[in-house]
């Protein structure tokens, strides 16, 4: 396989897969799933993780040095250890992270840290049980709470929070939770609600903005300076608290689109590669996994699919035409 990077028409190296393993949830956060009859993809169209590792593999031979499991909530997969350490004995991968809802954590996190798993981030929007419950629909808030102790005593790290920043609903939860990661040594990232939900209820109006949590924290907590960031092409900014204690993130994709710095591609669970959370088209490489396909064709498709990337996301322009899957389907 060429040694050549994964370089798209506007010259931005891609070196940043996530692999979503499930579709699946055991909870149903309205801005992601719809609250009742969600459809999942049928079993047999789940590539298994041995196809999951091939494709890795190859991708790795194309440049690609950071892993993300993701989903759906990849702990709801059947031995996600297994997976894991089918990833990190692969050479070339110098980075590999798990995205998860927290609710299994406690029970599966021993076995996930042997299989050579360290870096974690964990979904968390509310410090509130009553909250929990109502952005989730399921009354899960403690076993996350715990999922978050367990990983924190055997010694993960770096541990990240996300919390979805919703208008309207999460602003009580802003503050809380950052002084509770900076108790914890955790950095608390805040993403701007996307326009990824099954129920399509997404409006710019709905979002709480990157700037406006920004101005919560300082006048709560204390000011903020940015950090220079050692990874220009992170999709976060992040920043310290001015008295040393700890530091945020912000995901603003609605109002500090980060495409231009844009490294990733994805593929999801039922084996489609797409080069853009919200790209409008998706390139199947199931068909050439299970057909034995030589991985010679396989790299050659991710290539062209990485030729095919747009400039960016259009959330900001009226043309804006969300894609058909919501966001559990194709992998956060
Ligand atoms: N189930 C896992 C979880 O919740 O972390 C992994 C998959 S989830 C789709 C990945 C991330 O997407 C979550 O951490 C959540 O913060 C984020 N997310 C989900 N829906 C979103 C939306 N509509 N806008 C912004 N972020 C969203
Ligand atoms: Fe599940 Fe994650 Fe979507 Fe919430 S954001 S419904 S935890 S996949």
């Amino acid at each position: 396989m060429g040694a050549t990077p994964l370089v798209d028409t506007f010259g931005r190296v891609h070196d940043n897969l996530r692999v979503s393993v499930t579709d699946r949830c055991n909870i149903r956060c309205f801005y992601c799933m719809p609250g009742e009859e969600v459809r999942y993809a049928p079993h047999g169209e789940i590539l298994s993780f041995e196809e999951m590792a091939q494709f890795v593999r190859i991708a790795t031979g194309l440049g690609v040095t950071k892993v993300r499991i993701t989903g759906g909530e990849p702990l709801v997969r059947k031995d996600l250890e297994v997976f894991v350490r089918l990833v990190a004995a692969i050479p070339g991968i110098r980075d590999l992270a798990l995205t998860t809802n927290g609710v299994l954590l406690a029970e599966q996190a021993g076995a996930l840290y042997e299989a050579g798993l360290r870096r974690v981030n964990i979904h968390l929007d509310t410090l509130s049980r009553e909250r929990f419950l109502r952005i989730t629909r399921r009354d899960n808030f403690h076993r996350v709470m715990k999922g978050i102790e367990t990983v924190q005593r055997l010694g993960f790290g770096p541990i990240k929070i996300n919390t979805v920043a919703v208008k309207n609903l999460v602003e009580p939860d802003i503050v809380p939770l950052a002084r509770f990661g900076r108790e914890q040594g955790i950095e608390i990232r805040y993403i701007e609600f996307m326009p990824l939900d099954a129920q399509g209820l997404w409006d710019r109006s709905k979002v709480l903005l990157a700037d406006d949590i920004l101005t919560m924290l300082e006048s709560e907590i204390g000011p903020l300076d940015p950090v220079d960031n050692a990874d220009p092409r992170a999709s976060a900014t992040e920043y310290r608290f001015r008295d040393g204690k700890g530091g945020v993130g912000f995901i603003a994709p609605v109002s500090r689109p980060f495409c231009l710095n844009c490294n990733r591609i994805r593929l999801t669970a039922d084996g489609k590669l797409r080069y853009c959370l919200f790209a409008l088209e998706e390139t199947d490489v199931k068909g050439l996994l299970r057909s034995g396909a030589p991985e010679e064709e396989i790299a050659a498709v991710v290539r062209e699919v990485v030729r095919q990337k747009w400039l960016g996301h259009e959330i900001n322009s009226t043309q804006f035409v969300a894609p058909p899957r919501p966001m559990h389907s194709i992998g956060g």
